[in-house]
């Protein structure tokens, strides 16, 4: 049963946000867990993007961290597709791109890295990719 006195807010919904939310509820913390992710697929492992997924040995749900129903079933609130733009340490509060506004006890920040775009002339050219995310490798594909 959730304790819904208790919030833990993750910002981040990649390989170390998908964990952290399996480990908390693993090591038993009872309160609320949201996990806020700016992509608007479900936690994904980002290897198989430049290997299985890429080749199409692999298919594109076997590259998540959980499936769908585990979020739910483990009493994870998603916010997929929704940005962090703001911090208020003072309020305890973040806030989302679209306004919303969720208060926090503890943040853990999984934000990750993006890659560094090559800053010379053609990289805007068709053809010419960066590979980070599930869309990019589609794209490749
Ligand atoms: C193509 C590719 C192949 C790789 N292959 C390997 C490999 O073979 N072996 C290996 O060890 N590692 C590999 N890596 C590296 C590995 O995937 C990363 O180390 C791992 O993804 C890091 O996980 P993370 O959760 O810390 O960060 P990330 O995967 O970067 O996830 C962070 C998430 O937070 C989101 N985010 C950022 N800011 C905000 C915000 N303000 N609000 C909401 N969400 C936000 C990001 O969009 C992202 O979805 C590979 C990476 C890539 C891209």
């Amino acid at each position: 049963m959730v304790d819904a006195d208790q919030t833990f807010v993750i910002v981040g919904g990649g390989l170390a946000g998908a964990r952290a939310a399996e480990t908390l509820r693993a090591e038993g913390f009872n309160g609320r867990v949201i996990l806020i992710g700016d992509e608007r697929d479900h936690p994904y492992e980002r290897p198989p993007l430049s290997k299985g997924y890429l080749t199409g040995a692999k298919e594109r749900d076997s590259t998540l961290v959980h499936e769908p129903a585990w979020y739910a079933a483990n009493d994870v609130e998603l916010h997929l597709g929704q940005a962090v733009t703001a911090i208020d340490r003072e309020a305890r509060t973040v806030r989302l791109g679209d306004g919303t506004v969720i208060r926090y006890d503890k943040l853990l920040l999984a934000t990750g890295s993006e890659p560094r775009r090559l800053d010379v002339p053609g990289t805007d050219l068709t053809g010419v990719h960066h590979l980070r995310r599930l869309a990019h490798a589609d794209r490749l594909r």
